[in-house]
């Protein structure tokens, strides 16, 4: 597979409105856009870092995998995200290996993108979402 770039990290909080301002005086970032994600149950806001952004998730369900993350772990990272150059050609390969998938299919995600989960307990631990921008939106 090819990843380019880290594209967002994804950071569990539980009230998007602080932590948007927090990162805003604090770091003197911009929140760019706030988007909501049915598919997921969360709240998301985004700030760029160079050519990363951070994602601020929210749930907007108490039984939501946010929710239920927060409720296990508390807040903070919950997941990394490598833009791909090819999403199903990269999930075929990281199955193939032997690495459980959260998405067997890439669905969409925020901002548009193509998104899948591998699962944590394949990966050290770590959430990792592989993403792929379709098609150019500016
Ligand atoms: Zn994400």
């Amino acid at each position: 597979m090819e990843i380019t770039h880290i594209e967002h990290i994804g950071i569990a909080v539980k009230n998007l409105e602080e932590a948007i301002k927090f990162y805003e005086e604090i770091f003197g970032l911009k929140c760019y856009g706030i988007e909501e994600v049915r598919d997921q149950r969360v709240r998301t806001a985004f700030f760029k870092v160079g050519h990363t952004k951070i994602e601020l998730l929210e749930t907007t369900d108490t039984d939501g995998p946010i929710s239920k993350f927060i409720d296990k772990r508390g807040e903070g990272v919950h997941h990394i995200a490598f833009a791909v150059k090819d999403i199903e050609s990269a999930l075929k390969q990281t199955e193939g290996k032997g690495i459980q998938l959260i998405d067997k299919q890439a669905r969409k995600g925020a901002e548009g993108l193509d998104i899948a989960f591998l699962h944590p307990k394949s990966t050290s631990g770590v959430m990792i979402e592989l993403c792929e921008k379709k098609e150019e939106t500016k």
